[in-house]
């Protein structure tokens, strides 16, 4: 198949072949047929699988395809104008999207715009805007004035412009809601369905999810009119291009000691080391930099403008080590990251898929490293029954652990043989690096990580509507 041949708007083919896409991945060659015929689609995908053009690429080209309409495109000033022309009383005019795409992150929303704007280079007029919590009001009012076709938001701000009149969904031509699961899980249900009973019954919906179970299968069913069903799997979300292992640590200090040994790595090209908490980001950052690392942290509490700067720093190959929390760092798409440390395991096993995600980005390979008491065993072992695969266990020559697995906790169901012993496939590297630096006596992060499952809700906006579990 090719997106020729799925009949896309000319203006998008142009833009695809200037993006380098030669053809479409997996789930676009599902997606795109039946979304372009106006189907309502539920789609279990992943962050890399090509999903956001799956959804973009459909409502661009009915955008593209639509008749010239003589008020499209204007914006309210030109409105009022036109209104003043024909005699009317000019009034204020709030932005009717024809597409709305709601994201559970900034940083997600910020990364489906700019691939928008890459998709939609080639159709005049066509303007796609975030609406983020994080960003002054003033500004996005600004954007709001000149009445975009696409709106790209995080639910919370959203809700708040709907509610001081600045948008109209009557005009509402296609819901996209990018990953539900996510959203549904930071506790956005309720405003998710404020903003879906404000929009047309007539409109095309879209909803792309790692998995379509529970929760979300029950909002899909309700929001959606006979879709199609279209499951991705796997290769994608069982990562097979990154090589996984477990190093076992006794304590903090070991496991900081470990850490500052791992980075050291001549391989590593980038990496994203993912913390518990802000605060546990904060801390390893600066104990990273003061021992030589170019290191930064990315969380929720960060305004939104030192977000991107770090972002933009990581991008450009100044920051080497990112340390982040879940939500702060879902999405990220940079492919010269070589490497993911988990400092603390996630607190659900979805997590551990997203995170170890952000390596092994456009084909590549790469390494996850999870660092884990041994009371942890039982979490690794549900992170294994999730991804139906067995995580090694490895070990490095001078941060041997002093104590077994079995020594601390038993580990129900935990495969015999593991524990200290390296369980390295054939050629897989170890971490062995004799005379390679130490670096002992780091501080301990202040937040106590290592045993902490604390969830973050890092959307900017208070808990108090939250049903979800951060
Ligand atoms: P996504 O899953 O939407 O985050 O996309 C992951 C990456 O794949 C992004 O860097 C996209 O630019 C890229 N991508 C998406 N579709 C294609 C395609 N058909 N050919 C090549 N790259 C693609």
């Amino acid at each position: 198949m090719t997106f020729e041949s799925i009949g896309l708007h000319p203006f998008i083919l142009k833009a695809l072949t200037e993006a380098g896409y030669t053809q479409p991945t997996p789930v676009q060659e599902q997606a795109l047929p039946a979304a372009i015929a106006g189907r309502d689609l539920l789609v279990s995908s992943q962050t890399g699988s090509g999903k956001t053009a799956a959804f973009m690429l459909p409502a661009l080209h009915k955008l593209a395809s639509a008749p010239a309409d003589a008020s499209a495109g204007k914006t309210p000033n030109q409105q009022a104008q036109a209104a003043r022309a024909k005699g009317d009383r000019p009034r204020f005019q709030p932005a009717q999207p024809k597409i709305l795409v709601l994201t559970p992150t900034r940083e997600l929303a910020l990364q489906v715009t700019t691939a928008t704007e890459k998709y939609g280079s080639q159709i005049r007029g066509v303007k796609a805007v975030s609406i983020l919590g994080g960003m002054p009001y003033p500004k996005q009012m600004q954007l709001l004035s000149r009445n975009p076709e696409i709106l790209v938001a995080t639910p919370g701000r959203l809700i708040d412009h709907m509610e001081s009149g600045k948008i109209d969904f009557s005009k509402l031509e296609v819901l996209v809601l990018d990953e539900a699961d996510r959203m549904l899980d930071m506790g956005f249900v309720d405003d998710i369905e404020l903003i879906i009973s404000k929009t047309p019954a007539s409109r095309q919906t879209m909803l792309f999810s790692a998995t379509l179970d529970g929760m979300v299968g029950n909002m899909a069913r309700r929001i959606t009119k006979d879709p199609m069903m279209i499951q991705i799997a796997s290769s994608a979300s069982r990562h097979e291009n990154i090589q996984q292992r477990v190093h076992f640590v006794d304590d903090l200090s070991h496991k900081n000691r470990l850490l500052d040994h791992l980075l050291r790595d001549v391989t590593i090209d980038q990496a994203v080391v993912f913390t518990a908490t802000k605060r546990d980001a904060d801390t390893i950052a600066d104990r990273l930099n003061i021992a030589g690392f170019a290191a930064a942290a990315l969380h929720g509490d960060m305004h939104q403008g030192a977000r991107n700067r770090t972002l933009n720093s990581l991008r450009s190959g100044h920051v080497r080590v990112l340390v982040a929390t879940d939500v702060a760092a879902r999405g990220i798409d940079v492919p010269a990251i070589t490497h993911v440390f988990n400092y603390d395991l996630p607190k659900f096993p979805e997590d551990y898929v997203h995170r170890i995600g952000r390596t092994g980005r456009a084909g590549r390979n790469g390494i996850a490293v999870s660092l884990v008491n041994h009371a942890e065993g039982v979490h690794v072992k549900r992170i294994e029954r999730f991804t139906k695969q067995v995580i090694p266990v490895d070990v490095v020559e001078g941060y041997e652990p002093k104590k077994t697995a079995s020594a601390s906790r038993p580990r129900p169901g935990w495969r015999p043989g593991d524990g200290r012993k390296p369980a390295a496939k054939p050629g897989q590297r170890t971490f062995s690096k004799p005379g390679a630096p130490r670096k002992d006596g780091a501080a301990p992060s202040a937040g106590g990580a290592g045993g902490g499952y604390r969830g973050n809700r890092d959307d900017g906006r208070s808990a108090g509507r939250s049903s979800g579990r951060g």
